[in-house]
């Protein structure tokens, strides 16, 4: 009887079959006591270590009902918790947002899976599918998932990597344009669910964000400036130099670094670090302008601070150097200009003067001669006059046209062979009677190779023009002592002529200005004479031409020394001389 209430215990479903067993029990109990006539002798008399059978299989009974019900709670108690979280369960898979199919695994003996059966789609799966929940059921999940997804759909795979790493991987549908991450999950060996995670929106924005990440680069790239993101303590977070610039920074140099340390001279950086400060704090655009010396050469930079985050700036350098040098150069040639600019309208104001002065002479000597009719000596002054004036209104005018050939660059040397001696021989001549005998001068010509022959290739109308305005200025700047005309041979190679006065000289601090075009300088003689300022400027350039270089030396009251080598081209006589 104890065997069969313990069995019933053990797996009874209701109590009301133990109990009744219980009472089957007791009356056969009895039953068999009062056939042994002992039933009431078993309670009365005492006998220790012989139970009573009635008592004892009641307390066991009741024992073991005691241990039952105690394991049923709990079982029971186990059971509603599970069937709560499986509600839950069910709840969240059935309104995720991710579109979930639970799937039953149908597998042979040896546990290959041989097939696989939607039992359920969540409401997700139905929307994104646009498929009811009838449509698929107990419908072979291949099948399905080819149909909805428009394509091939390799479920197996899936499975396959969920057994192996646990991670969901992506899964392009073609056919409906959308991208999925797919997660696996098994819950027990003959479940799985497939959840589709729809991540077209992020795979757009990712493509979207790729896309102006790209044309950003493009844009940067095209754009010539470096561009720097510095943090507050003034270290590079990241850098955009072009290929083609001239500084070739690796990331390694520079991502990590300080401003101290690269990029910046060393006084630069104290003031970008205080920019930087700025800019973060007053959210403003900072300009700075600075300078660098690299292997390349000096460099001049135009730098913008603006503030990028709460922490970093953006600074953008732009090489100026280029901008800079172009200033420099029309700053220059302004000044350059309106100099020039000051010195033509000085000279035009002169040459009026230049050219009145002489006309109205010409005009009322003129007049003289015609009215009075004068004779003899005053007849022949009245004509020198004349003719003086006419003389310095065409110097005037062929030094004007001399400078504006040179200026066109129209002046065209034609070479060849000039007597040198015949030359200077002419000059002398030409500046002898020129000599007014008020002024104590003497005019001397050197000829130091006397060979008749002497001479070389050269343009003698130029050379001819540079000696007479150089021998002319001696002539115009000396009042007492010797002009001389002079020639010496270098090496054979050149010619180096040579004229110098005892003439007034000219003050140190006016040595530079002499070659300026129009440039007089402020003395006794050029207020009392005629001239333009542009002898020495037409004298210098001459000499250029012919391949040589004016150069000059002089000492105020002492006079001026002018001199020039000509290359001895095609030179005749010199040789002849030494043997
Ligand atoms: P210009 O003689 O017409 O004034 P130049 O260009 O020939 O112009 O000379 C410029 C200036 O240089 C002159 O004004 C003069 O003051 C000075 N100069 C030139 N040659 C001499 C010289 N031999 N001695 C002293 N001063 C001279």
């Amino acid at each position: 009887l104890v065997t069969g209430q313990l069995l019933l215990q053990l797996y009874a479903e209701s109590n009301s079959g133990i109990i009744l067993y219980y009472f089957i029990s007791i009356g056969m109990l009895s039953f068999q006591l009062s056939k042994a006539g002992d039933i009431a002798g078993s309670f009365i008399d005492y006998k220790p270590f012989v139970s009573n059978p009635l008592i004892t299989f009641s307390i066991i009974s009741v024992m073991l009902f005691a241990i039952r019900n105690y394991f049923r709670n709990i079982i029971q108690k186990q059971k509603s918790e599970i069937t709560v979280i499986n509600q839950g369960v069910s709840k969240v898979l059935q309104e995720s947002s991710f579109s979930i199919a639970q799937i039953r695994a149908e597998r042979d003996e040896e546990g290959n899976i041989v097939s696989m059966i939607i039992e359920k789609v969540n409401n997700a799966f139905e929307a994104t599918f646009k498929i009811n929940l009838y449509e698929v059921q107990e419908q072979k999940a291949d099948y399905i998932f080819n149909l909805i997804l428009k394509g091939k759909f390799d479920i197996n795979r899936y499975i396959y990597h969920h057994q192996k790493n646990k991670k969901a991987h992506e899964f392009h549908a073609a056919g409906i344009e959308k991208w999925f991450n797919v997660h696996v999950l098994q819950p027990d060996y003959y479940r799985f669910y497939i959840a589709f995670e729809d991540i077209t929106r992020a795979k757009e924005k990712l493509a979207e964000l790729e896309e102006s990440k790209r044309r950003y680069k493009v844009l940067l790239e095209a754009i010539p400036d470096m561009f720097f993101v510095i943090d507050k303590d003034g270290t590079y977070e990241d850098f955009v130099v072009k290929e083609s610039s001239m500084f070739k920074v690796e990331d390694a140099n520079i991502i990590g670094s300080s401003i101290y340390e690269v990029g910046f001279p060393e006084n630069m950086a104290g003031k970008v670090y205080a920019c930087i400060q700025f800019c973060l704090h007053s959210n403003s655009i900072e300009t700075i302008e600075y300078s660098m010396n690299t292997p390349n050469g000096t460099f001049m930079f135009e730098m913008r601070l603006a503030k990028l985050t709460s922490h970093s700036v953006i600074s953008i350098s732009r090489d100026i150097t280029k901008r800079k040098t172009a200033e420099f150069k029309l700053e220059k040639a302004l000044v350059k200009a309106e100099e020039s600019d000051k010195l033509k309208s000085a000279f035009l104001a002169n040459l009026s003067h230049e050219i009145k002065t002489p006309m109205n002479l010409i005009t009322n000597l003129s007049r003289m001669l015609a009215e009075t009719d004068p004779r003899g000596n005053e007849r022949l002054e009245l004509v020198d006059a004349i003719s003086q004036n006419g003389k310095q209104l065409l110097n005037m005018i062929d030094n004007t046209i001399h400078l504006s050939k040179i200026e066109t660059q129209s002046v065209e040397l034609n070479q060849r062979f000039v007597n040198i001696n015949q030359m200077l021989r002419d000059i002398y001549n030409k500046y002898y009677i020129l000599l007014p005998d008020s002024k104590n001068v003497r005019l001397s010509v050197k000829l130091s190779v006397p060979n008749k022959e002497f001479g070389f290739e050269t343009d003698p109308v130029i050379l001819g023009e540079i000696l007479s305005l150089l021998v002319d200025n001696a002539v115009k700047y000396t009042m007492k002592g010797e002009i001389t005309i002079d020639y010496e041979m270098i090496r054979n190679e050149s010619v180096k002529f040579i004229i110098s006065d005892t003439g007034i000289g000219i003050p140190v601090e006016e040595q530079e200005n002499i070659f300026k075009r129009f440039y007089r300088v402020p003395n006794s003689i050029n207020s009392t004479t005629s001239g333009s300022g542009l002898g020495l400027s037409i004298v210098s350039h001459y000499i250029v031409l012919l391949g040589g270089n004016l150069e000059f030396e002089s000492a105020i009251g002492k006079g001026s020394k002018f001199w020039f080598s000509l290359p001895f081209t095609k030179g005749k006589g010199f040789l002849s001389l030494v043997y």
